[in-house]
């Protein structure tokens, strides 16, 4: 990956600022390379067309060429394959129409393209090198720097380091602003379930951080894409303030044999359980503790203790252990805890509408105070937290199955959106109280609709901008600032919060 590397060093060295010392600056630098980038290739153009002739070489015609690349036609989020072999090995992008062909031979499909429609600049979406075609020869020029970072952006750690304190707009090729991080992703057909997920990955910072800056050359499929789209959604620089995830949703659907599609609606936890368990091990996790940066992140400890309990006595009637009974107690990883709603009575009011119920947070995660009972078919459990993550993911536990037809439990859950004390929930508070006991909102993903009627419901997640404060509704494209306050009155299905550092 030198080109990319060094596309990377060039940016940071000539930006016109002088020293480059956070994202902000770098969009300056950017930008800066891109309006140079149109005053080159059109003197570029002049000169080289006065100097066209028998012989010319790449220096003198590249600026010609150079100069017919459309960027608002260059799209990189769709899988790196011929459009007309559908090969992906080998391919090029056509820099004028923004079409992929395999290879650059006389007998290729690039070449064939450059022939027929006089496109002349390709891309390698594989090494970043760009040639001209027929001629075959390959262009170094910094003004196609913009695009080699559009295609694969990278950063530094003192950009990484800058993302949550930085609040500037960017702006894209159209002069729309948008802010990076906070940028839409595209509904393909039936995948908002997976955008929020990967919306609220992308804003974890150590899981962020560690996508951004890692590389992943001999990692899978999966994880390459995954990296890729974290910093894609992170550009300071996009051509378009928004992003595709076909390239990763292709290959969420081939690793998870087509559990997962972008064609059929699907159950966010899942998605997110299967997401995070496959990232671990294609990031060579094992079952030990911070074996990698999912689990370092999400996995805490529970202790599960259970007491068999004679089947004929009528459901409900135990509440409590018996303490002349035997305990089974394991201890058992978690990387979510699924919360219980109470069923929801049907009240109306005078008007007969339907009275939605409220439930405070700390009712439902009393589950885990270590004296509440959960009974099954023969066994009474409670649970207790032996170890706290540094990000807890809630499962609200909202939809059940009833006769095959899915149901929903409205119930309101409510919340402060910060200092959520989890002292009840532990059963050694000393001992976590050392690393903190109180967790701020960092994300919330919302289900709106009936699940009985396919077509009818829509995922949505609320983040918060860091540098702004502001907090954000993000569905599919549309991101748009929401009032604080509003957040607990939808429906939250998963959460995740942030531990508060003592420092
Ligand atoms: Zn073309």
């Amino acid at each position: 990956m030198d080109a990319v590397d060094d596309t990377t060093d060039k940016r940071t060295n000539e930006g016109d600022e002088g020293s480059i010392s956070d994202a902000d600056e770098a969009v300056h630098s950017v930008r800066y390379k891109r309006k140079k980038v149109n005053e080159a290739s059109t003197s570029g153009s002049v000169a080289a067309g006065a100097g066209a002739g028998a012989g010319a070489g790449a220096g003198r015609t590249s600026g010609l060429y150079l100069d017919t690349i459309q960027r608002f036609m260059l799209d990189f989020d769709f899988e790196k394959v011929c459009s007309v072999s559908l090969s992906n090995l080998n391919v090029y992008a056509c820099l004028v129409c923004g079409k992929y062909f395999q290879g650059r031979g006389p007998t290729s499909h690039a070449y064939f393209h450059s022939l027929h429609e006089n496109h002349h600049v390709y891309i390698n979406l594989n090494t970043l090198k760009v040639y001209v075609l027929p001629d075959s020869y390959e262009v170094t020029d910094s003004s196609l720097d913009d695009i080699k970072y559009v295609l694969d952006p990278r950063f530094t750690p003192a950009q990484v380091e800058a993302l949550d304190k930085n609040s500037r707009q960017s702006f894209d090729l159209n002069r729309k602003p948008y802010l990076p991080g906070f940028i839409g992703l595209n509904n393909v057909k039936a995948n908002d379930y997976v955008n929020v997920v990967i919306q609220v990955l992308v804003h974890i910072p150590p899981v962020r951080n560690f996508f951004m800056l890692q590389t992943f050359d001999d990692k899978s499929e999966l994880v390459k894409r995954f990296g890729t789209l974290v910093r894609k959604i992170w550009n300071p620089a996009a051509f378009k303030g928004q992003v595709s995830p076909h390239e990763l949703l292709q290959e969420i659907s081939n690793a998870s044999n087509r559990q997962f599609k972008l064609t059929k609606q699907g159950d966010p936890l899942a998605f997110l359980s299967w997401f995070l368990n496959t990232l671990h091990r294609d990031l060579g996790g094992s079952k030990k503790k911070n074996s990698s940066i999912i689990y370092s992140t999400f996995q805490g400890e529970l202790s599960i203790e259970s007491q068999s309990i004679d089947t004929n006595t009528p459901k409900g009637s135990v509440v409590s252990f018996d303490p002349n009974n035997a305990v089974t107690k394991i201890k058992s990883p978690f990387l979510f805890l699924a919360l219980e709603l109470p069923p929801a009575p049907l009240f109306h009011d005078e008007q007969e509408r339907n009275i939605i119920p409220q439930i405070p947070l700390t009712a439902i995660l009393s589950k885990y105070d270590g004296k509440t009972t959960q009974e099954t078919a023969s066994e009474l459990k409670r649970f207790h937290i032996i170890r706290l993550p540094n990000y807890i993911i809630f499962h609200i536990k909202r939809f059940s199955k009833n006769n095959f037809v899915e149901e929903k439990n409205p119930t309101i859950v409510t919340f402060p959106i910060k200092n959520l004390s989890m002292a009840e929930y532990v059963s050694d508070p000393e001992k976590e109280n050392a690393l903190g006991l109180h967790y701020d909102l960092l994300a919330n993903v919302t289900h709106e609709g009936d699940p009985a009627t396919p077509g009818s419901t829509s995922y949505k997640v609320h983040l918060q901008h860091r540098a702004k404060e502001q907090w954000y509704q993000i569905q599919d494209l549309f991101v748009e600032e929401i009032n604080a306050q509003m957040i607990f009155l939808s429906e939250s299905y998963i959460q995740v919060w942030e531990r508060k550092s003592k420092a």
